[in-house]
């Protein structure tokens, strides 16, 4: 329902400036009686304040948006970008805790710098936010931010499982799907509006959920699958565990805190068996990814 199409456009102050009485007309001259309005010049105060202070509105929200960077074509800047992907990180500290055991962040942050400077990625770029909760899932937010709970590390058996799973989230960055997800679902004109909103509106909550709880296109999540196959082979990390990783969240092995919408996802055991496909034609053996105890790590 939101979604305005790249046709957008923005309500401009002239469309606003209908409402305003030019001094010289005729109507200017009751605004005297104002000072002693009876009730019938209340209503009609209250009809003119209202687009007023609707334009008001529309113009302070404006003028907090940076337009240097923006389009009209319907595509939106970097900067808003990474303002609406702060709003919703602001949404998440809301709701939950982030993760202050720094070992644990410190494998995290070591998997997520092997894999972007294997594959010509920037890691400081790209940030990994790591979130108190028992869910078991990732996602990826605008302005290139990658969310974790730790319910995902926890499910995951290695620290392959956790590669496969944030690899295959920042191929859905390189591959820009989150804002071509956020324009064709929500418009450029409510991205716009976003960035001049505050975290715990509404609207931030209901986009944040949409982006958390389901999942991109077909074609996106094969995409992104793909490019997790690439980005763990040259950085030697082995792409089975991905495969084997869906193959457990699907048959809901374990079974507990899976959104219902991973487990049930009919795509999850033909992207393994992709997975599984693409590993068999490798001939190649990787060492293992972290030498330590995950199980300690994460639990
Ligand atoms: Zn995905």
């Amino acid at each position: 329902m939101w979604n305005g199409g790249s046709g957008d456009r923005w309500p401009m102050p002239c469309a606003a400036n209908d409402h305003w009485i030019p001094s010289s007309s005729p109507d200017a001259r009751t605004s005297t009686l104002f000072l002693n309005p009876g009730p019938d010049m209340k209503r009609t105060a209250i009809q003119f304040l209202i687009p007023i202070l609707l334009f008001a509105a529309i113009w302070y929200g404006l003028s907090r948006i940076d337009f240097v960077g923006e389009t009209t074509t319907g595509s939106i800047g970097r900067e808003t970008e990474r303002r609406i992907g702060d709003l919703l990180l602001r949404q998440l500290d809301l709701k939950y805790q982030r993760v202050d055991n720094d070992s644990m962040l410190t494998v995290v942050d070591m998997i997520h710098r092997r894999i972007c400077e294997a594959n010509g990625l920037n890691p400081d770029s790209i940030a990994v936010h790591v979130f108190d909760s028992a869910t078991i899932n990732a996602a990826v937010l605008p302005g290139r931010n990658v969310i974790v709970f730790t319910g995902l590390l926890s499910f995951a058996e290695n620290a392959e499982e956790f590669a496969g799973v944030l690899a295959h989230e920042l191929g859905h960055i390189t591959e820009n799907h989150v804002m071509d997800r956020m324009m064709t679902e929500f418009g450029t004109t409510l991205l716009l509006m976003m960035s001049g909103m505050d975290a715990g509106s509404e609207v931030i909550a209901n986009i944040l959920r949409i982006l958390t709880t389901t999942a991109f296109s077909r074609d996106q999540e094969r995409e992104a699958d793909q490019k997790a196959i690439d980005y763990l082979t040259t950085a030697e990390i082995d792409p089975m565990y991905l495969g084997n990783f869906l193959l457990r969240v699907s048959t809901k092995n374990g079974g507990r805190n899976i959104p219902e919408w991973v487990s049930t996802h009919p795509d999850s055991r033909e992207r393994a068996a992709k997975i599984f496909e693409r590993r068999e034609e490798m001939d190649k053996e990787f060492a293992p990814l972290y030498a330590g105890d995950w199980d300690e790590l994460v639990h």
